[in-house]
């Protein structure tokens, strides 16, 4: 399954946790409960445990998950080190870890 062709999902104005409470517009959650609605999934359906999450889904030591998500390039490489991750959290480590060959 693709990035492309799952269903396009609309914020409700209710968080989709399941609390009942109003979201700011165009939110799906309210602060914080976007944490709470993933722990909550993974604890129904994976017994909390990421490792299972991931076997689930064809991922482990024998299927790299950080190398597809680079080649589907939702995740990009950092041009300094080992690091990869998400586009934001790579501009934020680069401004934490590599101040100096930024400049
Ligand atoms: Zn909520
Ligand atoms: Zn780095």
């Amino acid at each position: 399954m693709s990035h492309d062709d799952s269903p396009r999902l609309i914020p409700t104005g209710k968080c989709w946790c399941g609390c009942d409470r109003d979201t700011s517009l165009g939110s799906f959650f309210t602060r914080g409960h976007d944490k709470m609605a993933e722990a909550a999934i993974l604890a129904l359906k994976y017994e909390g445990s990421v490792a299972r999450l991931l076997d689930e889904h064809g991922f482990g030591p024998h299927n790299s998950l950080k190398e597809t998500a680079l080649r589907a390039r939702v995740w990009e490489q950092c041009p300094h080190c080992n690091y990869a991750g998400a586009p934001a959290s790579i501009r934020n480590h680069i401004g934490k870890d590599h101040k100096d060959e930024e400049k």
